[in-house]
């Protein structure tokens, strides 16, 4: 087996079948006609009628599927126009009425706000676990437990699950586990050999890399991977050719990009811990870190995305902080090249309170470290009204 650096360059990529090009061209196409009637016939697969349509992908999207499913590690994958759509369609392709799902306390946001209203609508019992659970989750399954749904390290805290715990313990009752793995990529969590029978990747962040395209990818074990197509070709979900050229491409750079985002994230993040307005740094590739020791244990790497706490909820401390950074753009999503902060304050838990002060989410760029390092102690000298060492 080749280097993970090789393997990106290598995978999902056919150079023969389009004319020596290196990259899989932009496909686009609704209709794909059938040689005669034989082989019309010959298309109904698995009780699909239909089963040749653009809405089921062109060489672009199998190009890009089959790539992501041999870097997870899963038996198939299926792309999504967002990460959000991936991890919705995905709970969704899982579970009916009378079920009951087990979701991590630190899931992403709009996963938490559509498991409470639309899963909680549609008659699913939606209970919520604490990240530290581990084989402790055993507690909260019961026998129509169908789906835990993960995150790790989860969303703005940054606490990691003990996944071979969890997943043990849920298919000791038939659950099916799923685990949106955008925060590691493929490249630095090996979801199923975990034991996940789903990963999810908001392909958004880091594969597609540069902040101009959205789109998500699932990928099943093969207990999983049936219900998984099934239930996101029931809802017609497809994605833009163009959108998976640009993942496409911004694959075969990301195990060059993640080294960069993994050391900026840690360095600066340890430089913070010392600051006198920080509280609390949330980074599993800390030592220290609650999270640190499971990390090390499962985790090849390390993402450029990380919380920090300050110690005041002051709004005109905190203008002074955000306004103050050069180099970090407010504003959502991350895994781009460029560096971001995002204001979050307390985030919603249903078990764990946070802390006292104000969370915000770090993302550190592929800038270099001196000036990222730099630019967000300045901005916290002068927040904390500190004079200011003037600017080279
Ligand atoms: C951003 C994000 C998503 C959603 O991805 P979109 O492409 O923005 O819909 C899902 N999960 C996590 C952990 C994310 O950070």
């Amino acid at each position: 087996m080749h280097d993970a650096t090789t393997h990106y360059l290598h995978c999902g990529r056919d150079s023969e079948a389009y004319g020596g090009l290196i990259n899989t061209p932009v496909f686009r196409g609704s209709t794909v006609l059938a040689k005669d009637f034989s082989s019309w016939e010959a298309s109904k697969k698995d009780g699909n009628p239909y089963a040749h349509y653009g809405r089921f992908g062109t060489p672009t999207t199998r190009a890009f599927e089959d790539a992501i499913a041999e870097l997870e590690g899963g038996h198939s994958s299926l792309v999504f126009p967002s990460g959000l759509a991936a991890c919705v369609h995905a709970l969704l392709a899982f579970v009916s009425a009378g079920d009951h799902v087990l979701i991590t306390d630190n899931i992403y946001g709009p996963t938490r706000a559509f498991v409470s209203t639309v899963l909680t609508r549609l008659g699913v019992a939606v209970e919520f676990f604490v990240p530290s659970a581990g084989a402790n989750i055993a507690r909260q399954l019961r026998a129509n437990t169908r789906v835990v749904f993960t995150e790790s390290p989860g969303s703005l805290t940054f606490e990691v699950c003990d996944l071979p715990a969890i997943c043990q313990a849920a298919h000791s009752v038939g659950a099916f586990v799923l685990l949106d793995n955008t925060w590691a990529s493929p490249l630095y969590f090996k979801p199923f050999e975990h034991g996940v029978d789903v990963s999810i990747q908001a392909a958004t962040k880091y594969i597609v890399g540069h902040s101009d395209a959205l789109l998500g990818v699932a990928t099943a074990n093969e207990r999983a991977w049936p219900l998984l197509k099934a239930g996101a070709h029931d809802f017609g979900q497809t994605a833009s050719p163009d959108d998976l050229f640009l993942a496409l491409r911004g694959l075969r750079t990301l195990p060059v990009r993640l080294q960069r985002h993994w050391s900026n994230g840690v360095e600066l993040a340890s430089s913070l811990a010392h600051h006198p307005l920080i509280t609390r740094v949330m980074h599993p590739a800390l030592p220290g870190d609650p999270g640190h020791d499971l990390w090390k244990r499962d985790f090849l790497g390390a993402s450029g995305l990380f919380g920090i706490e300050v110690n005041t909820q002051d709004p005109v401390v905190l203008a002074r902080l955000f306004d103050n950074l050069k180099l970090f753009g407010i504003g959502l999503s991350w895994g781009g090249f460029e560096s971001l902060v995002v204001p979050v304050g307390q985030p919603q838990r249903n078990h764990c309170t946070p802390a006292q002060g104000y969370l915000i989410r770090v993302h550190a760029g592929l800038e270099h470290i001196n000036d990222l390092q730099h630019d967000f102690h300045r901005a916290l000298d002068i927040a904390l009204n500190k004079p200011c060492v003037a600017v080279a």
